[in-house]
């Protein structure tokens, strides 16, 4: 493998990206007396156009994306975007209009946000929606701030929050920065939330019961009826991270499961492609009687005028400005209408089967802990590969190797060496295929020859890293000097 080198390396004096004709008129200066020019750049890099297409061009083939190949990278549901959202999303109309615009010349925008509000609201059996939280941990905080906004007009904001040991890592901290102490509930051998540790638990100082369903094991909650009963019965609520919806939608509904608060990833389920610290939209749906809490403006309708509300004393007032990332409500709307209800529930049909489908054919060559069926996503450990001095991240590495992105590693905590693996609904038969086979086959040298693992990759841009010096000691900027080792 070749390695690129810096465009400053590339770089020789007079080089130029175009060449124009000898000018045959005269030379007027003074049209740039009073223009902002930038002056000379010392050490600007002078390249011609061939050498910066190649060099971009190289340089974007390094990256490895969901547009390439398999990704499956457990919870963060890496699946292929349809490019018609793209588009619809790039629609003049919706990308040049002004965020200050008056409501009565944006009235078709509303209506994107409004409509999205009620099919979200319909698709997981809540009441009412706010767009606005950017991410899905934003979306946790705006639900328990909800939460203790009423629990505060109850007279009393309590002080626990109750999370299982299978949630996503965010939950915690998301309780945490909304003031709440944060008390772990085990998990069962079947995966899933002990019913008797949480009715322990579960006082009148306990504000909310946070719960990811499925869990981040890719196990659904079978008990969550009982489990919102036990809160209830206490006065507290259930929040729901439905972050990884794709494994219910058009299935089943987190406000039948007496889920009183959820947030969604737009950005996974339906259709933003993420990753790379892109837009998202973390929409967060409530019953009823949170409602009055919601940030402002809540979009109204005036007999057919959408109009924008101000006037909700309870609010917990705005946590974005305007109306969040409205580009990545447009995406979502689209994917959702282009889909139609029959298509949503294939998409949780497919992503439970080929996340099962992937669970089998490895199940002999990978350790499983627990070995409850899954819905959206598997998680494997390295317990096997292990024995001969193997770990999770050498097949995490020599996975790149197979042309395969690595799957979530050492996540959930409560499984040792975890490699948790989301295949998505959006994968072929033979993609799947490509992917267990190059499980097996590493399986194998793990026994045959681990060396090569422990090595791995082989044949990416760049080889094993090191990972702590890399963090702690980051090389973020050219002196002048520096060269790219071979
Ligand atoms: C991704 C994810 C989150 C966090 O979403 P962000 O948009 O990254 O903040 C929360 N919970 C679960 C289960 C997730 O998969």
């Amino acid at each position: 493998m070749i390695r690129e080198p810096l465009i400053f390396e590339i770089s020789g004096k007079g080089k130029r990206a175009f060449s124009l004709p000898a000018l045959d008129v005269p030379e007027k200066q003074e049209i740039f007396k009073n223009l902002p020019l930038r002056s000379e750049i010392k050490g600007f890099p002078e390249v011609s156009e061939v050498e910066i297409v190649r060099h971009f061009t190289r340089l974007s083939r390094t990256n490895y994306c969901v547009d390439e190949g398999f990704y499956p990278l457990g919870s963060c549901t890496m699946k292929y975007n349809p490019k018609i959202n793209e588009k619809i999303a790039s629609i003049l109309e919706f990308t040049c209009t002004h965020p200050y615009a008056p409501f009565d010349l944006v009235q078709g925008n509303l209506e994107v946000l409004k409509t999205t509000e009620e099919l979200l609201a319909e698709i997981t059996g809540m009441d009412a929606f706010s767009l606005q939280p950017a991410a899905g941990a934003q979306g946790e905080l705006l639900g328990m701030m909800l939460i203790r906004a009423c629990l505060e007009e109850r007279g009393n904001p309590r002080e626990i929050v109750l999370i299982p040991d299978s949630a996503h890592g965010t939950n915690p901290s998301s309780a945490h920065i909304c003031g709440y102490r944060v008390q772990e509930i085990k998990s069962n051998e079947e995966g899933t939330i002990e019913v008797e540790d949480l009715a322990e638990h579960m006082t009148e100082d306990v504000a909310a019961l946070m719960i990811t369903n499925p869990n981040t094991l890719g196990v659904f909650e079978v008990d969550i009826k009982k489990v919102a009963e036990i809160v209830h019965s206490k006065g507290g609520f259930i929040y729901m991270d439905g972050a990884n919806l794709n494994a219910l939608v058009g299935v089943s509904r987190p406000g039948d499961m007496d889920v009183d608060v959820i947030h969604l990833n737009l950005h996974k389920t339906f259709s933003t492609p993420h990753g790379g610290g892109g837009p998202g939209s973390g929409p967060v749906g409530v019953k009823r009687e949170l409602d009055p809490y919601l940030p402002v403006p809540v979009i109204g309708k005036n007999q057919n005028e959408y109009v924008l509300d101000f006037d909700q004393p309870k609010s917990v007032g705005r946590v974005h400005s305007f109306f969040g990332n409205f580009l990545v409500v447009v995406k979502a709307l689209s994917y959702i209408l282009s889909l139609g209800s029959r298509g949503l529930k294939e998409v949780a049909e497919v992503a439970v089967l080929n996340s099962n489908y992937i669970r089998k054919s490895l199940e002999k060559d990978y350790h499983l802990k627990y070995t409850t069926p899954t819905f959206h996503e598997c998680v494997f450990s390295d317990k096997f590969q292990k024995e001969h001095g193997v770990h999770n991240i050498d097949i995490a590495k020599r996975l790149i190797d197979y042309g395969v992105h690595p799957p979530t590693m050492s996540f959930p905590l409560i499984v040792q060496g975890a490699l948790m693996t989301e295949p998505t609904e959006t994968e072929s038969k033979r993609d799947l295929d490509l992917f267990i086979d190059a499980m097996k086959q590493i399986a194998k040298e793990a026994k045959e020859d681990p060396e090569v693992l422990k090595s791995a990759p082989h044949t990416s841009y760049v080889r094993r890293m090191d990972e702590t010096t890399a963090a702690r000691n980051p090389v973020l900027k050219w002196d002048g000097g520096h060269k790219i080792e071979e």
